[in-house]
């Protein structure tokens, strides 16, 4: 399973995780007290990021689109929501006992691991089917499964006074939301179909075992949208001819069954030979694909996957998963269905900072390659030396210069080497250096992250100069280069 993908380089799980705590990005919440599994506290750069990516995304699909708008639904509901959507009777994670000896194992959990497949939504029978299909005995005796059992996954709390309090659910997914407002979204817009209503906001899942880091946890957030068509018009996307050509590595329910790699095809080639039944699905996949990898991700490491005929949910027409080559195998990151595309704001955040991750041996420090749009810090500000005076005042001159447009900080700190390294491994994507230099001819350097080089440019022009190098411009381009 290793298609077209480079030897990976990047960082295990737990290296990240450890790396994220040092740097203050994540935590074990409430750690103090011992934690509490499955919950996470973002710190003061790891909410920069999350924030960061949940804008990118907001500003992709809502702002820059005509067709969707946002909401932003409560987290507790009437309790009706969940009676309707089944959730309440059926938002279950199974449980199989042996009927020899009687070990208990989670279905899905034992799946995955036997059987290296995805198995996130599937419901009781499904995971029964699954047992039976393959054969698939206890690890302890090799005796029979017995029928799987489900444990509800919503966490319960009661609304009003004890006396009389009625009980409702933290919302295990934001899209019933989404439904639910969707007479009110229609009354008081204008939209006319095809269009979305996106929506970023908290779910919580009583995970029997969370684990894997962010990837399994209690508590998470969703960036999700439910996309309106006809079932007449599912052909007729109006943005799919620009896309045709776009092209993903492709894995087939069919490519799956016939133990094929996945493949590299257009978008146009999948439509052509019946793999994505519908324009607008084949366009979202791209659309999707294409957000993640403007951002960094590299491509080789992605991959569109559809879902096997035994994954499907009840409803869905036809299932594909944006999958990402994580160091623990293939995982999703985002799912869609006919109507619905959704992520994980918590598998995107993980994502973006494995691609960034750089153990940069020359330079002895991890360099953290965030997008510019994504990274916490745009700039720090440092004076070369920090015992003069003069040198000081001036580099706080241009730190109040820059800081309303970039988010920066200012450090003064050791040398500036080492503040330069410490800058690199959180990710600041230029250095702006006050020299001697700066005070004889209002010239400061500008240093990039990932190249280490460094230009000379006016005071006057800095600010257009960050901006254009945040916009992916050349930073030799920008001023006179240092040898
Ligand atoms: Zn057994």
């Amino acid at each position: 399973m290793s298609y077209g993908i480079k030897p990976i380089t990047m960082a295990t799980i737990e290296e990240l995780a450890a790396f994220c705590k040092k740097k203050g990005l994540i935590y074990p919440s409430s750690e103090i007290y011992g934690g509490l599994a499955g919950f996470f506290d973002y710190g003061p750069l790891g909410v920069e990021l999350k924030n960061n990516i949940k804008a990118q995304w907001w500003k992709t699909h809502v702002h820059d689109r005509d067709d969707i708008v946002g909401i932003d639904g409560s987290i507790i509901t009437n309790p009706k929501v969940w009676v309707a959507s089944g959730h309440a009777d059926s938002f279950t994670d199974a449980l199989i006992d042996c009927s020899k000896c009687g070990n208990r194992v989670r279905g899905d959990q034992f799946i995955e691991e036997k059987l290296k497949m995805d198995t996130a939504g599937l419901d009781l029978k499904q995971i029964d089917e699954i047992v039976k299909n393959h054969k698939l005995k206890c690890p302890k005796c090799s005796g029979n499964f017995k029928e799987a059992t489900g444990f509800n996954l919503m966490f319960k709390t009661s609304v009003g006074p004890a006396a009389g309090s009625s009980e409702s659910y933290l919302r295990p997914e934001t899209a019933q939301v989404i439904f639910a407002d969707f007479k009110q979204v229609t009354d008081t817009t204008r939209l006319k179909l095809p269009f979305g209503i996106a929506q970023i906001g908290r779910a919580f899942r009583n995970e029997i075992s969370p684990r894997d880091f962010l990837f399994r946890c209690r508590e998470f957030e969703q960036m999700e949208i439910e996309y309106f068509i006809r079932p007449d018009q599912l052909n007729k996307c109006p943005y799919i001819d620009e896309w045709m050509g776009y092209e993903m590595n492709v894995l087939s329910a069919e490519m799956q069954a016939k133990k094929h790699p996945a493949k590299s095809m257009k978008a146009r080639d999948c439509l052509d030979k019946g793999i994505i039944k519908t324009a607008w699905h084949a366009y979202w996949l791209s659309f999707e694909h294409n957000w993640l990898t403007s951002l960094g991700v590299n491509p080789a490491r992605l991959r569109i996957r559809q879902h096997l005929e035994e994954e499907k949910s009840h409803y869905a027409l036809d299932t594909w998963d944006l999958e990402y080559h994580f160091p623990t195998g293939w995982r999703e990151i985002q799912g869609m269905a006919n109507r619905t595309d959704l992520q994980g704001v918590e598998r995107a955040f993980l994502v973006f900072l494995l691609e960034a991750y750089h153990d940069d041996k020359s330079r002895g420090n991890i360099v953290l390659k965030l997008h510019p749009q994504l990274t916490p810090y745009k700039a720090a500000v440092f004076p070369l030396v920090s015992n003069k005076p003069e040198l000081l005042e001036k580099s706080k001159e241009v730190y109040r210069l820059i800081k309303p447009g970039f988010n920066s900080y200012f450090d003064q700190s050791g040398s500036v080497g080492r503040r330069y390294a410490r800058a690199d491994e959180i990710g600041v994507y230029t250095c702006v250096t006050v020299d001697f230099q700066t005070l004889e001819d209002e010239t400061v350097t500008i240093r990039s992250r990932d190249t280490t080089k460094q230009v000379r440019t006016g005071i006057k022009e800095l600010k257009e100069s960050l901006a254009k190098f945040m916009q992916g411009e050349k930073l030799e381009s920008l001023g006179a280069v240092i040898s």
